[in-house]
């Protein structure tokens, strides 16, 4: 048999890294054999796929305010029921998100560092910083359904994108290296703004998350097999459910409480990517 073989250099995200955690076979499938989607993920399609562009759309009117194009033109893009109320949540938080002269915004903005012989990437959806004082993870989730904490602190991007905050991120703080007890991680959810989620970091913590995103690495490098998860969970929504023999229908929209992928949606420009030296 064929031993399988990661790329080298392979780029790691977040969502790769949730991808092995979940299910090393679906890692397989979607990063190294580069399988397109062959099967919808929820029915009905329709609404998966509305839900989707919503999320999609929702990020960029983020991202532009953020960049300084006036609100009333954005809200003319808050053309569904769904856009519209969260949008009118976003500028109730954050409409004056602009205004702090000491807070610096970076929107859609990807840190990268070098781990092993590969590297790792995070798009962020807003980092905002006070240079010497604190820096704020802004994450902005559509979800449905508002996830427990307890699960979030757990997700790999929770981790990842603090710890690579610390590790790539001195030149958004004068080129001083941001300090762990400085980071926040807010998880904003569209349909309950009233509930954010929000983790606070240390040293201990960026220590241990750096740790296991080493080891989880090291892991996926040396690894010759790609098991199919032993919990069918999370073959109900998964795209390769024909390629596993794991059931042919699609789990059903009403009980997805998965992430749609909004921000990996977003190609990653890797001229932007604030990368600390190989
Ligand atoms: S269908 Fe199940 S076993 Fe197959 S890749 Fe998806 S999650 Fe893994």
């Amino acid at each position: 048999m064929t031993k399988i073989q990661l790329p080298s250099p392979f780029t790691f995200s977040q969502s790769s890294l949730q991808d092995y955690n979940d299910c090393p076979r679906r890692f397989q499938l979607r990063y190294i054999d580069h399988l397109a989607w062959p099967a919808v993920e929820t029915e009905p399609t329709q609404d998966y796929e509305r839900h989707q562009q919503e999320g999609s759309l929702f990020h960029r009117m983020v991202q532009q305010h953020i960049l300084g194009i006036p609100t009333e033109k954005l809200s003319a893009l808050a053309n569904s029921e769904n856009l519209s109320r969260w949008w009118n949540a976003y500028q109730k938080d954050f409409g004056n998100i602009k205004d702090s002269k000491n807070l610096k915004l970076y929107p859609e903005y990807s840190l990268s560092a070098p781990i092993g012989e590969h590297r790792i990437v995070a798009k962020f959806d807003t980092i905002a910083i006070e240079p010497g004082k604190k820096a704020i993870i802004y994450d902005w989730k559509t979800y449905r359904k508002r996830p427990r904490d307890e699960y979030l602190a757990t997700r790999w991007q929770t981790r990842l994108y603090t710890a690579l905050l610390v590790r790539a991120g001195k030149h958004l703080n004068n080129d001083i290296s941001i300090s762990p007890e400085q980071i926040e991680m807010v998880y904003w959810f569209s349909n309950f703004s009233n509930e954010p989620a929000k983790f606070s970091y240390s040293e201990a913590k960026y220590k241990r998350d750096w740790a296991l995103v080493e080891k989880i690495v090291d892991e996926i490098s040396s690894a010759s097999k790609f098991p199919m998860s032993e919990d069918e969970h999370p073959c109900k929504f998964c795209a390769y459910r024909s390629y596993c023999d794991r059931g042919k229908k699609a789990g059903e929209w009403d009980d997805f409480d998965g992430e749609i992928d909004v921000e990996e949606s977003f190609e990653i420009d890797f001229e932007q990517i604030g990368e600390i030296a190989f």
